[in-house]
Formats: C-alpha cells, structure tokens, sequence
C-alpha cells in the first residue's frame, strides 16, 4: 500500500478515527488485512545504504531505533546525525533504542540509584580513588554532572583526569576524578536505566527528532522498566509475548518478531499471512542491519527487497510503529465503546 493510501485505509478500516455509523463487522476486525511494521535497531549505517532506498521505491516506511551514543560516536558503522535526518525526512519514525545499549538489570535502575558511595584513595596513587561496585556496567560515570570517559587499563589511569576503570572480576571501580578531596565529596554518579530512557529522549529531541516510542535494548524488559518507560514515552517494544491485538493491546510492551539472517522472504511472508492477513493482526519485525556484514545478523538486501515486494502487492498496509499503535488503541477504544453501547442496548 502506498503512503498516500493509508489515511484512505484507516478511515475505511475505522481505526485511525472513531466514525460514527460503524458496523460491529468492522469493530470486530478492524484492520481487514492487519498491518506490517519494518523496525531496524541499533542504527547501522546499512540501514540508511540499503533499507531507506528499498522500501522509499515503494513509497514504505519504517521505524529507527536509535542508540545516542553510538549516533554520536563518530564510529561509521553506525548511522549519523545527517544519516538519521535523512531518515526522518523520508517518513521514516525514530525512536529511541537507549543512550548506551544497557540492560536494566546491569545498571542502577533509577535515577536515585545512580549515587556511587564508599569511595576511599587508593594507597598506590593518592590521585585516585576507589570503591567497591555492585553492578556488571557502567552506563557512563559523572562528576558534579560532567562525563568521565573510559580508561583501557588502571595503569592508562595514570595520565588521564577524569577518568574510570572498572575491574570487573574483583568489582572494584577505579576513578581519578576531575576534582578530589575528601572521599565522602565526589559526587560520583552512574548512569541508570532511567536516564538511559530520558536522557536518549531529550538528546534526541534536542536535535530536532520528533521521539515518543521506546525500542528496549536486547527486548530486556521488566515491571518496573515499564512503568518508568510509561513517565517517558507514549509506547515501547519490548520483546514481550503479546498478540498485538486490539482486544489486549499494551502499547508499552509491543511485540516484534526477531529477524534473523537465515529467514528467508516467504517465512516472514508465512508470518504476515498467519497474523495479519487471517487474524487483522499487527506483525512487527525487528531487523538490525541489512545487505553487508555489520551489526547483529544483517539481513540480506535482496530479501529485504522480496518481502517489501510481497507486502506492497498484498496491500497490506505498512506502518511506523507510532501509526501502528495508534491505529490499535483507536481501535481498542472503539471496540469498548460498541461493547459499551450493546450492553446499553441489551
Ligand atoms: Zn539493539
């Protein structure tokens, strides 16, 4: 379905606006053919060589989760800010995928859980200090709100000011900071799962993103991370086990299906016609890079451009996953109030 077509099939399908004069038919299925959503984490740059030029020849779109820093990094196998731009300008949506690609059991969680205390100078180096440190990663390190950077080794910490290395077999967290003192005044902090979420959000909008969605990292999720990614983003994937249904749907834990380099086009195909096309289901894919090597099992270019095909020719109608989730919970909405109103009527 062509971009221009989807008002037209969401005003038909009644999902995108409540309509007055609707049949319980169309309440009951919603979205005759369902919906397809593209999702591509991590930012690759494969994503913006390969992806963008073949779904724009079919007018289609798709939704980018992106990592902050890796966006900023300077490392070119990642997409950057231009190449995202270009992205956004063709339709596509970005999201947020985190600041630095953390899962929320590995960090502290919350942004009160970010103060790291027990610092004492290390005997070798009055320079330095040193703690003992409970979690597996460091999601960055600041001092009085200012970034530490990373040192390779505790010896490389020799000729660095603020700076940090964690030795992770004893968990012990090193630090020069960029102002000493009395231990117990460092003001040290680590960055927690919930700055992860907002801090990405408000960089991302800083630059000029429009961002409401959240794409979990590894579709970790928990309880918690879910009712703080609700003070944040208007709906999230998150890898959790859900129909994407409008009679159940939880736009805080829209499920994807995982791509992986070996499906081929008519598996994924097989995926569509089991829950979109016979259900009126939402299918969305969660893809990382596409047509080289980089990134997590990139998918191949000319299966990317088959699948593309089949969905433009189904007339399935491919969707961002803001427009999808909005479609579900209009949709959601309706089918209450037609319930609402049978009951009345009973
Ligand atoms: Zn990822």
């Amino acid at each position: 379905m062509k971009r221009r077509n989807f008002l037209s099939f969401c005003a038909a399908a009644g999902a995108c606006a409540v309509l007055p004069g609707m049949s319980l038919a169309n309440v009951a299925r919603p979205f005759p053919k369902g919906m397809v959503t593209f999702t591509f984490d991590d930012g690759i740059v494969s994503n913006h060589r390969y992806a963008l030029p073949i779904l724009k020849s079919r007018g289609q779109v798709a939704t980018a989760g992106i990592v902050v820093s890796r966006m900023l990094s300077g490392n070119d196998d990642y997409m950057n800010v231009e190449h995202v731009r270009e992205l956004a300008a063709s339709g596509w949506e970005i999201a947020s995928h985190s600041l630095t690609h953390s899962r929320p059991t590995q960090i502290p969680k919350t942004l009160a859980q970010e103060p790291v205390s027990g610092w004492h100078v290390d005997e070798r180096d009055p320079a330095r200090y040193q703690t003992q440190y409970e979690y597996e990663r460091i999601a960055g390190l600041y001092q009085d709100g200012k970034p530490l950077t990373e040192a390779p080794s505790l010896e490389a910490m020799a000729s660095c000011q603020g700076c940090y290395w964690l030795d992770r077999a004893i968990a012990e967290l090193h630090v020069r900071p960029l102002r000493g003192g009395d231990p117990s005044t460092l003001d040290i902090l680590a960055g927690s799962y919930q700055r992860e979420m907002e801090q990405s959000k408000a960089m991302l909008l800083e630059l000029g993103f429009d961002v409401d969605t959240y794409i979990a990292p590894h579709n970790y999720w928990t309880d918690d991370v879910e009712v703080l990614s609700r003070r944040s983003y208007a709906r999230a994937c998150t890898g959790r086990d859900s129909d994407n249904r409008p009679g159940t749907f939880n736009a805080h834990a829209i499920r994807r299906f995982m791509v992986h380099e070996k499906d081929s086009a008519q598996a994924l195909a097989r995926i569509i016609t089991d829950h979109s096309l016979e259900h009126g289901g939402w299918v969305v894919f969660c893809f990382h890079g596409v047509g080289d090597k980089t990134g997590w099992e990139p998918y191949p270019a000319d299966k990317l451009d088959q699948l593309s095909a089949w969905v433009a020719e189904q007339g399935i109608p491919m969707v961002t996953v803001r427009e999808g989730a909005k479609a579900m919970q209009a949709a959601r909405q309706n089918d209450t109030k037609q319930k609402t109103i049978a009951k009345k009527g009973s």
